[in-house]
């Protein structure tokens, strides 16, 4: 180590994998398929040249905030805007994780996850030097074991902990009554990620007002087709805002995202339709992998399917060379040996997603003799 050496948290860190291929169908980040609703668009086209691109945009975005409050029945001073979830996420790590180095033992803090789970709330305990608590899903259903997480809560210190639901990458749902146990048996902050909420129609938003450990974090970027301009949301008591906003970016959500969210928000039935047609569509995605031999796929309440089958990484490397398509490989994750990751597309994206799995299978299960034979 030299003293231009960055920290040593981050020898080890693995960071976020988001690359993007060139010329790909994608169906790998778990955006929507479809662009933003003409009606928005055209606000969008007819309002850019009184747009004042000089000026700093409000910091606490204060109209898309209303907006956001309002739809969820909640005040303004619940609600804060970040630049993605992902921005959300660190705040919350910034202002929960790390250590307590004024404290009296200097003690690192402690974050607990289920894991297999979204990568982001690991990169950033990593990276502020958080202790992580990772507790198993069961191996075969992917759920969180109730039981043990309460007992785990009860028997660790643990200050934060985060419950995607539904679960990225697995798609399960955690029920409400789980939720309820988990958040009540400690008081370590619990967020509960609502990332892909709009497709699994179920939130924690009415225990808002009797949790105060708890926060809700949701984002434009799945349901509002809004993921290149960055915007999510959490929904929290007032307290938990103010320590957000002490340590978040001032101006982190520009004034065009804050524009086009606050559009989104002013037509927000356009996107219903949308929304149910992925949600068909994923049903429909799900019966199909289910009905092919040899592939193991998980039910989704989200706007992706996990699914494990034999040689997944070749079918992955397959469907990108030979059918242009990407989608996520975790087939050496933790937790999920040989398993894929795909998000579902339109109708006809996802039928060109199943023809072109089903060729990529039977070519990478051939066997080696078989031209020469
Ligand atoms: N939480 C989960 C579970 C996610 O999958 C994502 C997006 N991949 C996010 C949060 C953050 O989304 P964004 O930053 O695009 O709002």
């Amino acid at each position: 180590m030299t003293l231009n050496s960055p920290r040593r948290a981050l020898e080890q860190l693995q960071p976020y994998s988001g690359e993007m291929p060139e010329g790909k169908l994608m169906l790998a980040a778990n955006e929507s398929p479809y662009n933003l609703p003409e009606s928005v668009l055209r606000q969008l086209k007819d309002g850019i040249e009184d747009f004042d691109f000089n000026r700093y945009p409000d910091p606490l975005g204060q109209k898309l905030r209303k907006q956001i409050a309002d739809a969820n029945g909640v005040d303004a001073d619940c609600v804060l805007i970040g630049n993605g979830g992902d921005e959300l996420l660190l705040d919350i790590m910034l202002a929960w994780g790390g250590s307590d180095s004024s404290g009296p033992n200097n003690e690192r803090r402690t974050m607990m996850q289920f894991t297999p789970t979204f990568s982001m709330y690991r990169i950033y305990a990593e990276a502020l030097e958080t202790r992580i608590l990772s507790v198993p899903r069961n191996p075969d259903t992917l759920q969180i074991d109730v039981e043990q997480a309460v007992q785990c809560l009860q028997d660790n210190q643990v200050n934060l902990c985060f419950i995607d639901n539904p679960n990225n990458p697995t798609g399960q749902m955690t029920y409400e009554e789980d939720l309820c146990r988990i958040i009540e048996a400690s008081d370590a902050l619990v967020v509960v990620d609502e990332a892909y909420f709009e497709f699994s129609g179920q939130t924690m938003l009415k225990y808002l007002d009797k949790y105060p450990n708890m926060v809700i974090l949701r984002t434009f970027s799945k349901a509002y087709s809004l993921a290149g301009l960055r915007l999510g949301y959490v929904l929290a008591q007032p307290e938990i805002i103010d320590m957000l906003a002490r340590v978040r970016m001032p101006y982190s959500v520009n004034a065009f995202t804050q524009w086009a969210g606050s559009l989104v928000m002013d037509n927000v039935t356009e996107f219903d339709q949308a929304i149910a047609d992925i949600i068909k569509e994923r049903e429909w995605l799900y019966e199909v992998l289910q009905d092919m031999p040899n592939v193991e796929v998980w039910s989704s309440q989200a706007n992706y399917l996990l699914f494990r089958l034999n040689k997944a990484k070749e079918v992955w490397q397959r469907l990108l060379d030979a059918h242009d398509i990407y989608i996520r490989d975790f087939s050496s994750a933790s937790g999920l040996k040989n398993c894929l990751r795909v998000t579902v597309g339109t109708s006809k994206q996802n039928i060109a997603f199943t023809t072109a799995l089903r060729e990529s299978i039977a070519q990478v299960n051939l066997p080696d003799n078989f031209f020469s034979g």
